[in-house]
């Protein structure tokens, strides 16, 4: 593991660092530092206006400083004399305590104070658009149902090997490309890791993305439903947890090959139904988080899209192996939670699955009953069943008074959150639409 920055560079090649924080809205920012200069940032990091992010700031607070967490350091494959390195928000010598990858490393501590510790794999779904975004980019990929399309994926080969090699060059264990359930999208997934490894790689990876569809004449993107009527970007996050980090995990504590109840036959332990009851307790909540967009209310709840299938959950209910619910158990020690989206803040993705399953954890709660049916199909006959938040506001409102998940994440990144966010809605709602026009003209 990279502890010396300066020595990295030399040994490298390396002539600039990216100094890279992301910011409240999955912003990611940063300060290109000429490596001559690093040894210095290393001990006092990059100096920033926070206000000029999205961190709920004014223009008269201090500096606010990214310190590179040397452990994150990656150098860029296909620019090989930049590396990219994870900064962590500090001012006046104190954690920036709204900043997403501090919420993140402290709800990680916590749960290792618990002997817990989280594993996630995150499946980054992405449409490669015309540079100006206002198609996709190959007008050729118009099948009904393009997923797993051996000809579409082929036309944009190009791109997908050039990253999938870069992956395979950091190590990560990239294992499968495949084109999407709509046109003009891929996906591309590589080996699940510690919960904040894992934000650090897909920060990156939405970076390296979008570089790599830049250079090739294409532009990438990650937002939720770019294209009206078509299948929407998710992030699908599979979590476990696990009796130590790294490589030192030797036990999944999720596992249980016991088979009793509605959890342990699809192989989740007790503690494991625990974790999972916490998500599903917060979840109308936690899609503040994981669906921070206005956008994103179009890709869960959304009508049924041109394949047949949104392959995104409107209700709050878990299953075995089956994509129609909020959650799926696709195999023993493992659950799958659906509900993510491409827009979601890698750091605050991780940081609120921790949240909501250490309260889940810590109260014993109870997942609820578990269902096969085809949700698409048959979720009418669920009537208890909570449904997930119709739009922002109505996320934003649901977070708001789930005071054990804001306490969670943190009292300080919550109020700036909620405010930021809500500000955000505003703007929306001040903006005036040809829908609007269309169905009141002429009342
Ligand atoms: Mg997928």
């Amino acid at each position: 593991m990279t502890t010396d920055l300066a020595a990295f560079a030399k040994d490298k090649g390396i002539k600039y660092f990216m100094i890279s924080f992301t910011d409240l809205f999955g912003g990611q920012r940063a300060k290109l530092v000429p490596a001559q200069a690093i040894a210095d940032m290393q001990e006092d990091g990059a100096g920033f206006a926070g206000f000029a992010t999205y961190l709920d700031m004014t223009p008269a607070h201090p500096d606010m400083l990214a310190v590179p967490d040397p452990s994150s350091v990656i150098q860029l494959p296909w620019k090989p004399e930049v590396a990219w390195v994870a900064g962590n928000c500090v001012m006046e010598d104190e954690d920036v305590a709204q900043a997403p990858r501090n919420v993140l490393r402290r709800l990680i501590d916590e749960a290792a104070a618990e002997g817990m510790h989280v594993k996630t794999g995150i499946e980054a779904e992405f449409f490669l658009l015309t540079p100006d975004g206002s198609q996709i980019s190959d007008e050729f990929d118009t099948a009904d149902k393009p997923c797993y399309d051996q000809q579409a994926v082929m036309r944009r080969y190009d791109v997908v090997r050039e990253i999938c090699d870069y992956m395979l060059e950091l190590g990560w264990g990239p294992y499968q490309n495949d084109h999407e359930d709509a046109n003009g999208q891929f996906e591309m997934n590589w080996e699940f890791d510690d919960a904040l490894r894992t934000a650090d790689k897909h920060s990156f990876f939405k970076f390296m993305t979008k570089s790599v569809a830049e250079k090739h004449g294409f532009r990438a993107t990650f937002m939720p439903k770019p294209v009206e009527g078509l299948t929407g970007n998710g992030c699908h996050a599979h979590i476990s947890v696990w009796d130590a980090p790294g490589d030192k995990s030797k036990v999944n504590v999720f596992a249980t090959d016991k088979g009793e109840g509605q959890t342990g036959e699809v192989g989740l332990s007790a503690k494991g139904a625990a974790f999972l009851g916490g998500i599903m307790k917060h979840a109308s909540a936690l899609a503040a988080i994981t669906n921070p967009t206005v956008n994103s209310y179009k890709r869960i709840n959304a009508p049924r899209t041109m394949s047949g299938a949104t392959w995104a959950p409107n209700t709050v209910t878990w299953t075995g192996n089956n994509r129609t619910h909020m959650v799926r158990v696709p195999g023993p020690g493992r659950f799958e939670l659906r509900l993510p989206d491409g827009a979601v803040n890698p750091y605050l993705l991780q940081a609120v699955i921790i949240a909501a399953g250490l309260d889940g954890v810590r109260t014993n709660a109870d997942p609820g009953k578990r269902h096969d049916i085809d949700m698409y199909a048959e979720g009418h006959k669920i009537k208890d069943a909570p449904r997930l938040p119709l739009n922002m506001l109505d996320a934003l409102r649901f977070y708001d008074k789930d005071t054990s998940l804001k306490a969670a994440m943190g009292e300080e990144f919550s109020a700036a959150y909620l405010k930021m966010k809500n500000d955000e809605w505003n703007d929306f709602c001040n903006h005036f639409s040809a829908w609007e026009k269309q169905n009141a003209l002429d009342i």
